[in-house]
């Protein structure tokens, strides 16, 4: 790809101590209405124009941007790949990494860079915007400027943040527990299940026993693979049996993340379960996720469920959707031995879940 390479010209002496690469990846951050009153991204030129503030930081910073800016609904896995490479490929070089990014797909790309990037031990930080940065009432400068803040903070003189996190309207999130719940309003993200680990004010307050720990030791990996023959059935009352049916007799299907009512449950009509057990015969893995925002999947817990146990479906515990597909897709696209991607999904890769 043709990525747009830009240094800022920062106030910074010759050489600051600090520094951040920034991946431009689009979103409504750097969006303007078009000709016909849709909002459509642009590039990252133009938004650094209306950030005048980033030139009186004192860092080294430098914008790799995409070649085309691209609303998150377009993010492909392998987009994934390429925003992970670029980070690997530049890691000893910048103390931390902050990737722009659309908001509606935001919690998928934060979820596949934390199984990507092993060993991680410096901040990778996404975020974004609900107003594009143009506009008085943006959110886009703070969210920036404090992401840029949390990707150098050091305690001891190691980095603070030693994940992948989202920070977006004053809290920082672990990046695989989140998800977009609000669309209009500027606090679009939560982790349901996992507290926040900072949140800005006046200070920036760090929730250091939730942070992943800093280890000096360890060696920057990047893992990549995706494999797209997943789907996400989510389960309704009245669902009909046609459309399972279709759903899990797709040519290739490797996978499937069944989201289940609760703690774990689904309708327990013969034809369902006969049409799951089918689809684990074929060695389809089916793991089950909640639709609940909170709360974790216990199966067995309720008769609508036990049966699922018993037939080989895979609890995904406390794990959100968007970390769960991701999780599969990525277990599938670098794991031969299905056996092995099973056991690793029900046991958390990278603190996506509890254990
Ligand atoms: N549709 C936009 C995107 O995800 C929304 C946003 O950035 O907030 O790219």
């Amino acid at each position: 790809m043709n990525y747009k390479i830009v240094n800022i010209r920062t106030s910074a002496k010759v050489d600051p101590k600090d520094s951040v690469l920034i991946i431009y990846t689009g979103g409504t951050f750097g969006m303007a209405f078009d000709k016909d009153g849709s909002l459509a991204p642009f590039n990252f030129g133009r938004v650094i124009e209306m950030i005048p503030e980033l030139k009186g930081l004192e860092l080294r910073l430098t914008v790799i941007s995409f070649p085309e800016a691209r609303d998150s609904a377009n993010i492909q896995h392998t987009d994934w790949d390429n925003i992970a490479y670029i980070i690997y490929e530049n890691y000893t070089q910048y103390d931390g990494f902050v990737i722009l990014h659309g908001t509606d797909t935001m919690a998928y790309t934060a979820s596949a860079l934390s199984y990507m990037l092993k060993n991680l031990n410096k901040p990778v930080i996404l975020t974004g915007a609900q107003i594009p940065i143009g506009y008085i009432r943006s959110d886009a400068r703070e969210n920036l400027l404090t992401a840029l803040e949390i990707a150098t903070a050091k305690q001891n003189g190691h980095p603070i943040v030693n994940e992948v996190c989202i920070y977006f309207n004053l809290v920082l999130l672990r990046g695989n527990r989140s998800s977009k719940i609000r669309s209009s309003t500027f606090a679009a993200f939560q982790t349901k299940n996992y507290p926040v680990l900072a949140e800005s004010g006046i200070n920036i307050e760090y929730n250091h026993s939730f942070m992943a720990t800093h280890n000096p030791d360890a060696k920057i990996k990047i893992v990549r693979g995706f494999d797209e023959n997943v789907v996400i059935l989510k389960v309704f009352p009245s669902i009909s049996e046609a459309v399972v049916k279709a759903i899990l007799n797709t040519k290739g299907l490797q996978g499937v993340v069944l989201e289940t009512f609760g703690s774990g449950n689904t309708m327990n009509f013969p034809w369902f379960l006969k049409l799951i057990e089918r689809a684990l015969k074929k060695d389809i893995i089916i793991y089950n996720v909640s639709q609940c925002s909170g709360g974790e999947v216990l199966q067995g817990r309720y008769e609508t469920s036990k049966r699922l146990k018993e037939l080989g479906v895979l609890g995904g515990g406390d794990i959100t959707t968007e970390a769960a597909i991701t999780k599969m897709m990525f277990l599938l696209g670098t794991e031969k031995n299905k056996s092995l991607v099973r056991k690793k999904l029900i046991k958390p890769l990278n603190g996506e879940m509890d254990e």
